[in-house]
This record gives structure tokens, C-alpha cells and sequence, in this order.
């Protein structure tokens, strides 16, 4: 199909998709118009954003225990209220949460929560792209499940899956190695929080004798996954957990908002983590945390903070940030054909000027999936 007229860099642009690929991106009227065109109508197009931590479900559990210290909010609110969900309401969230993203420029989320059999039912009823990770608590007695095993044998075309290991604090070593076990023997990634607050670095010092990302080391997950792992958040890091991260080439995932509202800490070392050569992407985290999951808002929280506590407004530009919610995807030819239109002038409005409801239409791979007003 051909979207026509839609401002790129500030120049009209048709863009032809042929399937879930970007074919061609011409000046505006190049072309001849299809039957199939969309007229984007001057609206500023960007490519899909990538939510790189979620936990879809948790639509559910918005504003419950707001303003609550980590711990008292997990173990108090969120994990009680978790053991009362059933298949229903794990596919009601999830269905909420992939309504939300794309109505906000997400085309992909890299999520980890459990009964993931309904999470994929509702991510194909929506039309968004997800990965899909298997919590593990404790020993990770979970990947007994004969559901996973189904799971994986039987995939759809809008899910992929990891292994997800809850954290550090959650699952033991034995728990750990099965986690890196099961991601070798299926190609999955691992999907894990570390370094999310203080605390958990003090009591890994205590329990371990070292800190979280060396813990990790000595349980053998680096050398057995290197890159292979997806890690939220990263806040409280040493140097030479900088160093360990960049050598793996490990995807630390930035949570602005979620680290802002659970007062976890506000210092990613964005620039750091990018030098030492790991991959940096960005995340809402559960809406029980952030309470949305808009990447738009996402990208703004992000770029601030690095200018505030850095004290340096040149560092992280609005093209900088936009490449990290989308994982450098771009408009060209050769591309996904995943992206989003925008009721804004620029790439600037866009980030620090606007939310996720400039969004007016976004496409996954060359379909059409969601339209303001309707199509
Ligand atoms: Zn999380």
C-alpha cells in the first residue's frame, strides 16, 4: 500500500510497504495513487516505538498502592493481587495494554508476566508485535510447565517469547542456571530486572559478597547468554559493572517514569553503558508502576533527566532518543513496515511537546492496526 503525504524530516513523503517491509519513500505525488493509499494528510511520520519493558497485565492493577516503597508495593499490593488472576483477567489487561501502546506510537513490547497462553491470545486480537517472557520465581520450577513447552511449539505470527527470570532477589542460582539453560536450548532470550534499587545492591553484597551484575557473572549467565539478555532498568551500577555490561553487549532497558514513581533512582548512566558498548533501549515498565505506557512520555523523562543530572542540556538530542525507543529503526526503504503518524510539526514537538494522543494511525508490519476516530 502507498501512505501518501506524510511528513518526513519536514519534506511530503509517500512511503510504499509491501507487506511488512518499507519498499520505497518518495517525495510527495511521485506516484500515482492506489486504491489502497492512505492519505496521511501531512501528519509527521516516525518509526514504531519499541516499549522494551512492560508488564502488559498490570493495566489491571493501575493506581493500586501509588506512592509505596518497592518492597511494601510488591509484596503488599501487587503480588497478593496477582495470585487472584485468572486466564480472563491476564487477557483483559493484556488486550487493555496493546490498545493503549498502539494508540501511542508502540508497534512492538518485550513483556514478562505469566499465563502467557492468554497474553498471546490478546496480542494477536490486537494487531501489535510482542515478545513475551516466562516469569520465573525461586528454582523456576515454573518451566515444568508443560504449557510453555506447547506454547513454543505453536507460535503466532505477533509473539515471540523469552525466559524470564524475575531478578536477582527473587530466583536463586539454581533458578538462574535453569533460566540460561532453557534460553540455550530454545534461542530465547533472558529477560530479567537488575539493579533496580539500592537495596537490592546492599543485600547482594551482603548475601553474595559482591554486587548484582558480578553475581550474575559467577553463576555462569554472562559467558553462557553474553548478549542474549535484556535488562531492565540498570540504575545502581559500578564501573566495572559498566564494563562487565559493554563487554556482553547486554541491552539495559531504561525506565524513567517507573524509576521516578517507586523513587528508585534517577541516574542511568545512559552515556556510560553506550561508551563501554552495550545496547541501551527504553520502557514504560507495568502500569501498576508507571501508570501509562506511553513511550512518547517516555522519551521526554528519559532525554530531561540525562540533561538534568549531567547538568548539560547538548547531551541525548531528540534524534538520539528517538533512536532508542526505536531500537534505530528508520523510514527507508528495506525497513519495517512498523511505524506511526502524529499530529505534530517535528521530530522536537514530537518529544518534548507532546503524548502519546498526537498519535493518529499506526501500522505493523504494512497493516493498518489502529486509527483515532477510526479509519
Ligand atoms: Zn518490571
Amino acid at each position: 500500500m502507498i501512505i501518501a503525504n506524510a511528513l518526513l524530516d519536514g519534506l511530503p513523503v509517500d512511503i510504499v510497504t509491501d507487506g511488512a517491509v518499507i519498499r520505497r519513500v518518495t517525495p510527495h505525488g511521485a506516484l500515482s495513487p492506489t486504491p489502497d493509499s492512505y492519505d496521511a494528510h501531512g501528519l509527521a511520520v516516525f518509526p514504531g516505538l519499541c516499549n522494551m519493558h512492560s508488564h502488559a497485565p498490570m493495566t489491571l492493577f493501575r493506581g493500586l498502592g501509588d506512592d509505596q516503597p518497592l518492597d511494601v508495593w510488591l509484596n503488599e499490593y501487587i503480588w497478593p493481587a496477582e495470585r487472584r488472576l485468572d486466564d480472563d483477567g491476564v487477557y483483559r489487561g493484556t488486550l487493555q495494554a496493546c490498545r493503549e501502546m498502539l494508540a501511542s506510537g508502540t508497534t512492538a513490547f518485550n513483556d514478562m508476566y505469566f499465563r502467557l497462553p492468554a497474553m498471546a491470545r490478546a496480542v494477536e486480537a490486537s494487531g501489535i508485535r510482542a515478545r513475551l517472557g516466562f516469569n520465573l520465581f525461586g528454582d523456576g520450577a515454573e518451566l515444568d510447565d508443560s504449557a510453555v513447552a506447547d506454547l513454543l511449539d505453536h507460535p503466532t505470527p505477533h509473539v515471540t517469547f523469552s525466559i524470564a527470570p524475575h531478578s536477582i532477589y527473587t530466583v536463586t542460582a539454581t533458578g538462574l542456571r535453569r533460566a540460561a539453560e532453557a534460553c540455550e536450548a530454545w534461542g530465547l532470550p533472558m529477560h530479567i530486572h537488575m539493579s533496580e534499587t539500592q537495596k537490592e545492591v546492599d543485600d547482594c553484597l551482603r548475601e553474595h559478597a559482591c554486587r548484582p551484575w558480578e553475581w550474575l557473572d559467577k553463576v555462569g549467565i554472562l559467558d553462557k547468554l553474553g548478549g542474549n539478555i535484556i535488562a531492565a532498568h540498570c540504575l545502581h551500577l559500578s564501573d566495572d559493572e559498566i564494563r562487565l555490561i559493554g563487554a556482553h553487549g547486554i541491552t539495559c532497558v531504561h525506565c524513567p517514569n517507573s524509576n521516578l514513581k517507586l523513587g528508585s533512582g534517577y541516574r542511568f548512566p545512559m552515556l556510560e553503558l553506550l561508551a563501554a558498548g552495550a545496547r541501551v533501549a527504553l520502557g514504560t515498565d507495568g502500569s501498576a508502576s508507571s501508570n501509562n505506557l506511553d513511550m512518547i512520555e517516555v522519551m521526554k523523562t528519559a532525554a530531561l533527566l540525562q540533561k538534568g543530572w549531567r547538568g548539560d542540556p547538548t547531551v541525548v538530542p531528540a534524534t538520539q532518543i528517538l533512536s532508542l525507543a526505536t531500537l534505530g529503526h528508520t523510514i527507508a526503504a528495506g525497513q519495517p513496515a512498523c511505524l506511526f503518524l502524529a499530529d505534530v510539526g517535528s521530530l522536537s514537538d514530537l518529544v518534548y511537546a507532546s503524548h502519546g494522543d498526537s498519535v493518529r494511525m499506526t501500522m505493523v508490519d504494512g497493516e493498518v492496526v489502529y486509527c483515532h476516530n477510526q479509519c
